[in-house]
Formats: structure tokens, C-alpha cells, sequence
């Protein structure tokens, strides 16, 4: 019997089992996909979000605000790129600006620091693209942004550096009762057995609590979906610019990303389907529309690429965190929306400290924060370049051309601990694909990297996972 399996390994069920590995506890991750983060990590507006929009008194409000003050070190320690790069909220008429007064004062009420109103001139001093019809703006200058698939990567990396196990295509179907702990059964039929199970399964998180609770819970998918825009159009905007939020959402919103690109979106839909991530037409005109607005001369011809992200909307308004009262071993981690990237940090202490008193776990003095990290040759100065050539000539066969990503950190993200074995897993830990042309030239040279480190026949190389193989040949004839 192993201590504690967590199931999913978004970016809270991997982070809560990175704080785990801090305790002398065995931790086994079970996750569907074939990769960290396939689910709402993968795809939302990547925004740690300063903590004036939440309810005050909820878990929402409380661990945004913790959340967001972690960033710094957590990022700092793994490795990964944060900015305090300030939110904006925008008015743009005189019914929003009580909205404005409203947010600063919930955000006060939350304890977020530094929140201000400004009008309509400095808002243009600020951020000059902002649409000539703005009158102020809330300025929040502990708002920022973060990747949070790189983010969830290191996270891994480092829970697993420090002992903790992935099992990846191993979805959960059941928990039940088993002893003093829990039974997993798995979708192909394992068991595991566990003392403690954390549940972090997103979407699916209310199947697992309603199974051992008599407190149900319903979680019902509401996609979001963006536009991505082109690094060409870097420095358009320095902050996050947003929209006085409606009942559905913060709106959408205009920011750049860590990365250089900016992302437009999201908007938001009620769903039956979990599995619906499709874009739609009469989505992004709507966000167009609505960007027109926030960025004057709004560049439609940037667009790169186009997606959307599920958020898990639960029916209980708020995040649900830890024991049932009718289940105790059974913590949750479930309906998690936004602010659920900024959220983590704060919920993965707060969780695992919980965990580690249920099994009465003492702290594991070995424990080493950090995840390892190969150097990219696009942040890298000439001479530094030169020396990275000379230590590994790969790093001198530039991959993709769009993001500037050689070979050599390919091969890395393929052989590091939880490593990519798919295109997107390679995408997302490199960068390769993401840029202008969305790999348009370098998908054939990424197949043929899996398949030398994998050892496996073009055919069988996937997108992620499952049934989404890219080519097609040998298999038939
Ligand atoms: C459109 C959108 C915009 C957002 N914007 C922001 C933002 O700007 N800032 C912010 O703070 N938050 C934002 N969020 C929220 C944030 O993305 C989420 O709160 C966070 O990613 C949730 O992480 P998670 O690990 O709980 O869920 P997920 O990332 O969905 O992970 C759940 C995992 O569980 C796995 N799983 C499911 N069922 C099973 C099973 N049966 N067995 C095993 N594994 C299973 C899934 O495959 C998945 O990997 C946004 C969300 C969306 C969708």
C-alpha cells in the first residue's frame, strides 16, 4: 500500500505532490493523458492574478492572494519565467467605473497591495494602445504572468527528482473504501491501494468525490477560447489589460505573455462536454470584436493560433479543498477554476500539510526544490552559444527556426524524467511549434527526434496520445 495517490497531474495535482515529497511519504501521481498538464492548465489566459476579483471569505479569495505572494521564490527556485507585469481593469463608460470602485475595494477587503484608480490620461500614459473610449482604470501592480505548462513541467520534474511516481494512460475509474485506506481501480483494470488519495482529476474531480461522499458535487465545463498573436506585435501592451467582469467571467482581456506573444480571450460557455475543446467561429468574432475595443488598431493579421481551455465551474461557487466530512483520507482538490494557476502554490502547502498530518509525516530533510534545467539557445548571448555549440554540436542544428529551438534541447525534454513523447509534450516543453509558422517546418524533424530517442516507427508518434498519430503509411501497406 502505497501513502498517497494523487489523481491527475494538472498543475495542482502536481504540485501538491511536490509539497508531499517535503514529508516522508511514497506519493504515486495516476494521470489519463500520456503528459502533465493536458487539461485546463494547457490552455487559460496564464494570468497570476493580484486577488481583487474573488469573494471575500472564500477559498478562492484566500489562496489567490497567497498564491500570487509565492510566485517569486517557487518560480525563482524552479527555474521558470515569472513577471509582475501589473493588470489593468478598464472602463470604458461611466456605469462601469462603480465596478471599478467595487473591485478595488474587494481586492482591499482580500488584502491585495498597491490597488489604485486611475483616469483616463495616465491609463493612456500606461499602456498607449489601450482604445480611445477608456475613462480610468484599476491598477493592480501585483497582477502578473507565467507559463503554467512549464510551470506544472518543473513541478514534475522536481517531484519526481525527490521520489514521487508517474503513471501515465492510468486513468482512475473508481475509489472505494479499502482497510483504513482507499482502492483505486484503474480504466485498464489495476489496483492500487493508498492510505490517502488526493483528488486533483479537474473535470472529472466531482466522479471521484460523489463516489465516497455524501456530499455531492457537480462540475460542469465552461470553455474560454483565445486568440494568440504573434511575437511580432511584442510590446504592445506592458500590463494585462482587462474588462470590467460580467456574471460569466473576468471578460476578455488583451496580455503578453511570458514568451513575447499576447493572448486575447477568453470567452465564456456552458457545456454539457468535458471533452469539447473545439474552437468556433462565432467565438472568436466575438473576441475580436471585444478586443477591438480594449486595443486600438487591434491587429487581426497577427493571429497565429486559436484555442480553448474548459474551465471545471463547480456548483458550490467556490474551490472545494480537502476532507469530506463523510470521507476522511479523501482530500479534494477539485473545482478549480480560475484562480486556480494563482491559486496553486498556496493550495499545494495548504493541502500537503493536511495529507502529512492525516499520516502523521515528518518532514524528509533530503528534499531538493530545484528541477533540472537544459540552458535555450534562444535566451542565450553569441558567446554563450558558442560554448553550448562546443559542448554539444546539437545545440548548433536549430530545430525551429519561429522560436529559435535547436535540436539539443529537444533531445533534453525528451530525456529528462517525465519527459515528452509526443509533439505536443515537445511543443510545450521547447517551444518548437509554437511560433509563427506553428510547425509548419519543423513537425517532420520533431517526429524524427521521438523516434530516435524512443525508438519507435514514425507511424506511432502521436500528437498526445491516444489515437492522434500524424502519419500515416507503413501500418496500411
Ligand atoms: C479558459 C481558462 C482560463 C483560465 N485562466 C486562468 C488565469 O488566467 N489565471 C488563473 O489563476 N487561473 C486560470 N484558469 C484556471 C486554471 O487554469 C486552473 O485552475 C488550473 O489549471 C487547474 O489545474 P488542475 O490541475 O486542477 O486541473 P487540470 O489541469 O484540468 O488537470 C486535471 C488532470 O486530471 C486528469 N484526469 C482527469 N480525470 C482523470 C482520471 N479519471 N484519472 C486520472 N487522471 C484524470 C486530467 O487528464 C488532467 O491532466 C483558467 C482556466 C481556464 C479553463
Amino acid at each position: 500500500m502505497t501513502d498517497v495517490i494523487v489523481i491527475g497531474a494538472g498543475l495542482v495535482g502536481c504540485a501538491v505532490a511536490r509539497e508531499l515529497a517535503r514529508y516522508k511519504v511514497h506519493v504515486r501521481v495516476l494521470e489519463r493523458s500520456c503528459d502533465v498538464a493536458e487539461g485546463a492548465t494547457k490552455s487559460n489566459s496564464a494570468i497570476v492574478h493580484a486577488g481583487y476579483d474573488a469573494k471575500p471569505g472564500t477559498h478562492k479569495a484566500r489562496f489567490n492572494v497567497a498564491g500570487n505572494a509565492l510566485f517569486e521564490p517557487l518560480c525563482r527556485e524552479l527555474g521558470v519565467p515569472f513577471q509582475r507585469n501589473t493588470s489593468l481593469v478598464v472602463a470604458f463608460s461611466s456605469e462601469d467605473r462603480p465596478k471599478l470602485e467595487e473591485l478595488k475595494a474587494r481586492g482591499e477587503t482580500n488584502g491585495v497591495p498597491g490597488l489604485r484608480i486611475v483616469e483616463r490620461e495616465e491609463v493612456l500614459t500606461l499602456e498607449p494602445n489601450i482604445g480611445p473610449d477608456v475613462i480610468a482604470a484599476l491598477v493592480a501592480p501585483t497582477g502578473g504572468i507565467c507559463c503554467p505548462y512549464e510551470l506544472t513541467y518543473r513541478l514534475a520534474e522536481s517531484a519526481a527528482a525527490n521520489g514521487v511516481e508517474f503513471s501515465f494512460n492510468c486513468g482512475a475509474r473508481t475509489v472505494a473504501r479499502y482497510g483504513g485506506g482507499w482502492r483505486v481501480e484503474t480504466e485498464d483494470g489495476r489496483t492500487y491501494e493508498a492510505r490517502v488519495v488526493l483528488n486533483a482529476a479537474g473535470l472529472y474531480a466531482d466522479v471521484f468525490n460523489n463516489q465516497v461522499s455524501g456530499e455531492k458535487l457537480t462540475i460542469r465545463p465552461r470553455r474560454g477560447e483565445y486568440l494568440m498573436i504573434d511575437k511580432l506585435f511584442a510590446g504592445a501592451f506592458r500590463a494585462t489589460v482587462f474588462q470590467v467582469p460580467t456574471a460569466m467571467g473576468k471578460g476578455v482581456l488583451v496580455s503578453p505573455t511570458v514568451d513575447g506573444t499576447l493572448i486575447v480571450g477568453p470567452t465564456a460557455e456552458e457545456l454539457e462536454d468535458k471533452s469539447d475543446t473545439r474552437t468556433t467561429a462565432a467565438s472568436l468574432a466575438k473576441i475580436r470584436q471585444s478586443a477591438e475595443r480594449v486595443w486600438n488598431g487591434f491587429p487581426s493579421s497577427g493571429v497565429i493560433a486559436t484555442f480553448a481551455g474548459l474551465r471545471a465551474h463547480g456548483d458550490r461557487g467556490d474551490f472545494v479543498l480537502g476532507e469530506p466530512p463523510d470521507a476522511p483520507g479523501f482530500f479534494n482538490a477539485a473545482a478549480i477554476e480560475s484562480p486556480g494557476l494563482t491559486a496553486a502554490p498556496a493550495l499545494a502547502v495548504w493541502l500537503a500539510e493536511r495529507v502529512a498530518d492525516r499520516l502523521g509525516a515528518t518532514k524528509r530533510p533530503e528534499f531538493a526544490g530545484g528541477s533540472s534545467h537544459w540552458p535555450q539557445f534562444r535566451s542565450m548571448s553569441s558567446s554563450e552559444r558558442a560554448a553550448a555549440i562546443a559542448r554539444d554540436p546539437a545545440y548548433g542544428r536549430i530545430v525551429c527556426r519561429c522560436e529559435g529551438v535547436s535540436e539539443a534541447e529537444i533531445r533534453a525534454a525528451i530525456r529528462c524524467r517525465i519527459g515528452a513523447r509526443t509533439l505536443d509534450g515537445v511543443k510545450r516543453r521547447t517551444r518548437a511549434g509554437m511560433g509563427r509558422c506553428q510547425g509548419g517546418f519543423c513537425t517532420p524533424r520533431i517526429i524524427a527526434i521521438l523516434c530516435e530517442e524512443l525508438g519507435v516507427a514514425p507511424e506511432e508518434v502521436t500528437k498526445f496520445g491516444g489515437g492522434s498519430f500524424l502519419l500515416k503509411g507503413a501500418r496500411e501497406s
